[in-house]
């Protein structure tokens, strides 16, 4: 299965990072929207196939990798997790 590097299109993602790879089989559709955050993505056309350090690609790995998660909490208040 080919390796697609996704970036978003605009603004950024606390879980993802703004930036992810994904291995999709060539029959599915391109990737449009990030999987964590739902914003809009695009396919990120890179030459080099050198190896890369995969982000974390769930909110549980991500927390485990050291990105900061933020959940919401009552009143509209976002805690530091
Ligand atoms: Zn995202």
């Amino acid at each position: 299965m080919p390796i697609y590097e996704y970036e978003l299109v605009d603004g950024d993602c606390r879980a993802c990072g703004g930036s992810f790879e994904l291995r999709r089989p060539l029959s599915r559709p391109p990737l449009t929207h990030c999987p964590l955050c739902k914003k809009a993505v695009r396919k990120v056309i890179s030459g080099a196939n050198s190896p890369r350090i995969t982000k974390p690609l769930s909110v549980s790995d991500a927390k485990k990798a050291g990105f900061t998660v933020y959940e919401k909490r009552d009143k509209g208040v976002y805690e530091k997790q």
